[in-house]
């Protein structure tokens, strides 16, 4: 099935795998979308042709048409209408040739454009894991109600939902939640104290971009996804056990009723869950990958380990922001979207991320709906405290 593409996030690294991935199955692309990075997107458009692109302000809309007009050689009416901000990304989202929205913008500000393309029934190929950890609730009710798809690229949730094709129901008793414990999983409290921005960024087997990067150093990757994998698969933390695997082949596993154990698994490569989202249900035959060898180096001894909670807070404070309900989660994702910005501009230190993180969750305002504006609030009151503390 030829489905029509919109990548919101293009740019990125996930983005950018999935135009890989566009490009060898030739779908058409109806919208890309990307912050700051013109050149890239310039370079995207002359490839693919979308009908519309969304850029952040009205200055990276101007260099766009300038690079358009000037280096590509591209005729006004050869180029894609150029929206910007909120609502281009919204508009991005929600066209009506579009079947599929691979949703790769990274953090909160990915929630309102997903809520767009769920609204216009849209299905939504979902890297942009903050998007359900700080609207859960209504991202699902929508997908719901306009009974739209939300397909998991986050490998350990397309590796959960690939072993739940053998559920019937997709009953289960628990998921192992496969995480690589990030570069610092041997480290004592000390050296956690001492890591700077630049060890941080260097991940040991995945690259990805920088927000994430850090996350799956501070284990916070990891706290997220145990609050994706709730909505996604309607199941609580207590049925999710995080399992420490730094070889990153197993992707997760899931315990079915009957106590079968179903694990996903082969060598570290994004792209094959974003085009399984892409492709879903078919999976065309592909030879870009690198084929699985159990006896290879690195796959031919698998380790397993519990996580030292001790030492990465993180999934605790993860876990009780689910129980709590409400705005926390929402307060936790900006919170720790505010400790990692300010960690990358050398403001804090390291651990500071999960102390910043926790006091946030300590002092969530109560909220009576959990609607996209009061969302939205909370996400900007937070990060505004925190940013205040940080000047
Ligand atoms: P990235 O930083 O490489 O790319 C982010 C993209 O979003 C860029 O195109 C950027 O222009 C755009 N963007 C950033 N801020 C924006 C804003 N405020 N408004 C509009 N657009 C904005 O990030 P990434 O590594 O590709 O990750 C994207 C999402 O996918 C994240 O939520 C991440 O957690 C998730 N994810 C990534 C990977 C991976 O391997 N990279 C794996 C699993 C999940
Ligand atoms: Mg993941």
């Amino acid at each position: 099935m030829q489905r029509t593409i919109a990548i919101l996030g293009s740019t990125g690294s996930i983005g950018r795998q999935g135009l890989e991935i566009v490009r060898e199955l030739g779908l058409p692309v109806s919208a890309l979308t990307c912050r700051s990075n013109i050149a890239l997107l310039a370079e995207q458009i002359l490839e693919f042709r979308p009908g519309l692109v969304s850029v952040g302000d009205s200055r990276a809309a101007e260099q766009l048409r300038d690079i358009l007009s000037t280096k590509f050689n591209l005729k006004a009416s050869d180029q894609p209408e150029i929206l910007t901000d909120n609502s281009g990304l919204e508009t991005a989202a929600a066209l009506p040739e579009t079947d599929l929205v691979l949703a790769a913008v990274v953090g909160f500000a990915g929630l309102r454009p997903v809520l767009a393309a769920l609204e216009a029934g849209k299905d939504i190929a979902l890297a942009n894991k903050e998007t359900l950890v700080a609207g859960g609730e209504i991202v699902m009710e929508l997908a719901r109600r306009r009974q739209t798809k939300i397909l998991p690229v986050d490998s350990e949730h397309s590796a959960i939902w690939q072993c739940l094709s053998s559920a019937p129901g997709r009953q289960f008793k628990r998921i192992f939640l496969t995480a690589s414990g990030g570069p610092f999983r041997n480290s004592s409290k000390k050296e956690l104290a001492a890591v700077t921005p630049a060890q941080a960024l260097r991940h040991p087997t995945w690259e990805m971009g920088a927000k994430i990067t850090i996350d799956s150093a501070t284990m916070m990757n990891k706290g997220l996804e145990i609050i994706e994998a709730c909505h996604l698969f309607s199941c609580t933390p207590a049925q999710i056990e995080v399992v420490v695997h730094p070889q990153s082949i197993v992707h997760s596993m899931v315990e079915l009723n009957d106590g079968s154990v179903m694990a996903q698994l082969g060598f570290p490569d994004m792209r094959l869950p974003i085009r399984l989202a892409l492709t879903w249900p078919d999976r065309p035959a592909a030879d870009y990958y690198r084929p699985y060898d159990p006896c290879a180096e690195g796959a031919n001894q698998l380790v397993f380990e519990p996580p030292n909670e001790e030492l990465f807070p993180a999934l605790q404070l993860a876990r009780s922001a689910f129980a709590a309900g409400g705005l926390s989660p929402c307060v936790l994702n900006a919170a720790n979207e505010a400790a990692v910005a300010l960690f990358l501009q050398g403001k804090i230190a390291f651990p500071a991320i999960w102390q910043i993180a926790a006091e946030a969750l300590a002092q969530v305002p109560a909220a009576a709906n959990l609607d996209f504006a009061t969302l939205e609030w909370a996400h900007n009151d937070t990060i505004a405290r925190i940013m205040q503390r940080h000047p």
